[in-house]
C-alpha cells in the first residue's frame, strides 16, 4: 500500500500531528491498513534555515498516497510565504478542486446556540471550490493613480473547476441520507460568476433527480446557519464564500478544535488528497498542551473514508463521538485535559473496539 506524507508544520501543528500518528499506529494494529508514514520537514524553521526554496510539489503527488498536513503559519514569516508555497502549491499544482468541510454536532453541549433554541440535528458538509475565485492572485493596484487608492482582486471561476466542485457536491448529497444540496452564491451582485455557477448547477441537477436542490445568497446562508442550521445537508460554494461559511458553520459544533477538512482531485485515483485541520498554527497556545487534537484526528478519519477504509474510518468516528460525549476535553471545549490525554483517550477507544 502507499505511504502518507506527514507535514507537522508550525505552532500547534506538530503537537496535534503527534496525536494523529499515535492514532494511526493503533488503527494500523487493529485494521492493518498497510499505510506507512514519512515525515516531511517543511515548516517555518525549515524555511528560515534553508531560505525560500522551491518544493517539488508534483513529486509529492507522485510519491505519496496522501498528505497529512499540519498547520503552517509563524509570526517570524509575516507574509506566510512558506505556508502559501506549500498549501497553495498543493491545492493549485495537484488540482485539488474539492475541499470538504464537514460539521456535525455530536454533543449538544458544544453548540453555542443550545440556550437560544432547539438547534435540531446539525449535520452538514460545506463543499468549497478550492483553487480559484479571489485566491488566484490576479489583480493589482492602479499605476499612476494615488498610491494605495485603488486595489483590484479578481475572482476567477472556470467551468472546469466549477463543474468539479459541483459534481463532488452532488455525489456527496446522493450518498447522504437526506439527499439535499444548497448552492450558495451572490449571483444578485455578481453578474459574471453568478450565472456560471447557476447554469452549471442547473445542468448537473438534471443528472441527479434524487437530490433535492435549492439556492441561497451567501448573506442569507450566513443567517440561516444560525437561524436554522438543521436545514442544511450539503452546501456548495466558491472558494471565498465556502471559506467563510465553513468557519461560521464549524462554530455550531464546537469550533476550530473539531473542524476537519479534506482537499482532493476527484479524478485522481492514486493520490487521495490533502487532509488538514481547518485551524491555523495558533501561536498563542503553542507549547502549552492546550491544543485540541480532534480536528486533525477527524481529518485523518476523512482520509480513511476517502481511501475506502470504511471499518477503520468508522472506528475513529466512534472514538471521536465517545470522547466528545465525555468530559476529558481540551480547554476550547470547556475541559482541562491536555492534547496528549485526548489523543490517548482516542487510541484506547479505538483499541477497545477492534
Ligand atoms: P494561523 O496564522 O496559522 O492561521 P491563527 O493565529 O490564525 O494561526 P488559528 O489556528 O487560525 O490561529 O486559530 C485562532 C484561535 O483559535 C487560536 O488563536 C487558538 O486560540 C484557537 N484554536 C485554533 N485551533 C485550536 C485547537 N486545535 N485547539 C484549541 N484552540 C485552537
Ligand atoms: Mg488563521
Amino acid at each position: 500500500m502507499s505511504t502518507l506524507a506527514v507535514i507537522p508544520g508550525d505552532g500547534i501543528g506538530p503537537e496535534v500531528m503527534a496525536e494523529v500518528l499515535k492514532v494511526h499506529a493503533v488503527v494500523e494494529d487493529a485494521f492493518g491498513t498497510g499505510l506507512k508514514t514519512e515525515v516531511l520537514p517543511y515548516s517555518a524553521d525549515w524555511f528560515l534555515e534553508h531560505g525560500d526554496v522551491e518544493i517539488d510539489i508534483p513529486a509529492i503527488g507522485r510519491t505519496y498516497g496522501a498528505v497529512l498536513l499540519g498547520a503552517l503559519g509563524d509570526p517570524r514569516i509575516p507574509d506566510n510565504r512558506h505556508a502559501i508555497r506549500i498549501i497553495g502549491g498543493l491545492r493549485q499544482q495537484l488540482e485539488l478542486s474539492v475541499n470538504l468541510r464537514p460539521v456535525r454536532l455530536r454533543t449538544l453541549a458544544h453548540c453555542p446556540l443550545k440556550h437560544v433554541r432547539d438547534v435540531g440535528d446539525v449535520d452538514l458538509v460545506v463543499v468549497r471550490e478550492n483553487t480559484e475565485d479571489v485566491y488566484v492572485g490576479v489583480g493589482g493596484t492602479v499605476r499612476g493613480g494615488r498610491p494605495g487608492h485603488v486595489a483590484m482582486e479578481v475572482g476567477v471561476h472556470t467551468r472546469w473547476a466549477v463543474d468539479r466542485a459541483l459534481e463532488a457536491a452532488f455525489e456527496l448529497a446522493r450518498s447522504r441520507p437526506r439527499h439535499r444540496l444548497t448552492l450558495v452564491d451572490k449571483s444578485n451582485a455578481m453578474p459574471s460568476a453568478g450565472p456560471l455557477w447557476q447554469s452549471r448547477f442547473r445542468a448537473l441537477a438534471a443528472s441527479y433527480p434524487d437530490v433535492a436542490c435549492d439556492h441561497l445568497y451567501v448573506d442569507a446562508a450566513a443567517m440561516e446557519l444560525i437561524r436554522n442550521p438543521a436545514r442544511f445537508d450539503v452546501v456548495v460554494a466558491s472558494n471565498l464564500f465556502g471559506d467563510i461559511l465553513s468557519d461560521e458553520a464549524s462554530m455550531l459544533a464546537g469550533g476550530l478544535g473539531v473542524a476537519p477538512s479534506a482537499s482532493y482531485d476527484p479524478e485522481d485515483t492514486s493520490f487521495f488528497g490533502v487532509f488538514e485541520a481547518v485551524h491555523g498554527s495558533a501561536p498563542d497556545i503553542a507549547g502549552t498542551g492546550r491544543a485540541n487534537p480532534l480536528a486533525s484526528v477527524m481529518s485523518y478519519s476523512l482520509m480513511l473514508d476517502r481511501m475506502g477504509l470504511r471499518a477503520a474510518h468508522r472506528a475513529v468516528e466512534r472514538a471521536v463521538d465517545e470522547v466528545l460525549r465525555g468530559d476529558l476535553l481540551t480547554p476550547d471545549l470547556g475541559g482541562t485535559a491536555r492534547t496528549d490525554e485526548v489523543g490517548d483517550l482516542i487510541c484506547r477507544a479505538i483499541a477497545r473496539r477492534d
